[in-house]
């Protein structure tokens, strides 16, 4: 299957599948939601009407196996999907990616990391209930893990918590940047099961799937950020919440083993920022050919500095895209060293470049471009949260490959 236009990663060998899915994607996009972006922005709302588009489409089962009644998407297939949302609305793709996620670990990454027969059986059972409610009832789920503590650079156990009582779990304890709150139906949780010997430990992470209506569950603050605006990312409070046996998305003692088989799975924030680089560009390249719709037909593209800048942000796009492609095609349980540190490089260049290209996107088209009416100025201040987000800012994605490279695992100095 040909494609009529070039995918936000770039040219590729895709499968029918993939060209299916990202034809659908850039149609989406095009024509729904990048002429709604400007409104969740400015209103720091919620993009529901994205989301009904993403539901009639078949995408929010996206990564749900096919015996499931999902697309049957695996790893690189949501990772090219993602980046042609981010293309559009960076708020969408960033919201998406979050319930994607509780699809995609629960479901094919879950399939790579070991569990005991015991404990495949149980999170078999419990899936298929997650993936129902994904698939019939078209649930949206969020991912919050944010707490304002190392918790979330993976440096330290969640200070929320879950209590073991009769058929359940009681939750207590707080989130902060909880994507989709309010919007959400299920909030996908990291918490430490509280054993009652005041030794929280990591290993006893536990994901459960909380539904929003739960009682003791309260949404608070205030909303009103730089970028990604209409991600509405409140404060989350859990007070005394019942969540019954059956919302555990993960055996106990499975998120730890599946966070250190499966490094790529933190890799999903990057996409929606490879689609914002990818718009930055794809509009530069039109104002300065005077082929913006609504804007006066003015040529900017004769001076030299102009083509300099352009080459340099196609250079830099182009960097971004192959480490990013060469990425997701080798992601796998217990990567190489090799493969975990261009893992790491590609999620640096992506977070890092995105921003890069829209800054010279704004210096190169000049003053008018950054007018409200279009969309530049809110890729620039949308490009800029990528490398804020935990647990891979850009400071610790240096970090780990400073010391991953400089001591293997074990090595100490004294
Ligand atoms: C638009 C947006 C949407 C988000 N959505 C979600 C969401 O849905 N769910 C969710 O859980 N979170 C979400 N987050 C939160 C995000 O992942 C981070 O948790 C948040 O940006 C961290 O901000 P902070 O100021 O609390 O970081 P802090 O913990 O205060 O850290 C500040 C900086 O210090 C560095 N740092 C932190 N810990 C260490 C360490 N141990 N060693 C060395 N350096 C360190 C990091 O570079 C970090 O950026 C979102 C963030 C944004 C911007």
């Amino acid at each position: 299957m040909t494609l009529g236009f070039t995918p936000a990663v770039g040219d590729h060998a895709f499968t029918a599948q993939q060209a299916r899915l990202l034809s659908l994607a850039n149609e989406l996009g095009r024509t729904k939601f990048a002429p709604r972006a400007a409104q969740w922005d400015e209103e720091a709302s919620f993009p529901f009407a994205n989301y009904d588009d993403l539901r009639d489409a078949g995408l929010l089962g996206l990564c749900v196996p096919q015996a499931h009644g999902g697309q049957g998407a695996d790893y690189a297939t949501y990772m090219m999907v993602a980046a042609e949302i981010g293309r559009s609305c960076g708020a969408t793709a960033l919201t998406y990616n979050m319930h994607i996620c509780s699809t995609l670990w629960t479901g094919v990454l879950a399939d790579g990391i070991a569990m005991t027969g015991e404990q495949r059986e149980e999170h078999d059972r419990r899936r298929r209930l997650h993936f129902r409610r994904v698939v019939d009832d078209g649930a949206i789920y969020a991912q919050p893990f944010s707490e304002g503590s190392a918790a979330a650079a993976g440096r330290a156990p969640f200070g929320t918590t879950a209590r073991k009582v009769e058929g359940g779990w009681v939750v207590n304890g707080r989130k902060i940047f909880a994507s989709l709150a309010g919007a959400a139906d299920y909030y996908g949780l990291l918490c430490t099961e509280d054993k009652g010997d005041q030794h929280p430990d990591v290993r006893d992470t536990l994901y459960l799937a909380v539904p929003a209506e739960n009682d003791g569950l309260t949404i608070s603050g205030d909303w009103n950020p730089l970028g990604m605006r209409g991600t509405v990312s409140r404060n989350l409070l859990f007070k005394e919440v019942f969540v019954a046996d059956d919302e555990q998305l993960m055996p106990r003692g499975v998120y730890f083993k599946g966070a250190q088989t499966w490094p790529a799975m933190f890799f999903t924030l990057a996409p929606t920022y490879l689609g914002i680089a990818n718009a930055a560009y794809d509009f530069t390249v039109q104002y300065l050919r005077g082929e913006v719709p609504g804007e006066p037909p003015v040529k900017r593209r004769m001076y030299p500095t102009k083509q300099v800048a352009v080459a340099q942000m196609r250079i830099q796009l182009e960097q971004m895209k192959s480490l990013f492609l060469r990425a997701i095609l080798e992601a796998r349980p217990n990567p190489s060293k090799d493969e975990r540190m261009r893992l790491y490089a590609a999620h640096y260049s992506v977070m890092e470049g995105a921003n890069d290209i829209a800054r010279l996107a704004l210096r190169t088209c000049g003053g008018q471009s950054m007018m409200k009416h279009l969309p530049l100025e809110r890729l620039y201040r949308d490009s800029r949260c990528g490398s804020l987000m935990l647990p891979w800012t850009a400071e610790l994605v240096l970090d780990r490959m400073g010391r991953e490279t400089l001591y293997e695992p074990g090595e100490k100095d004294e």
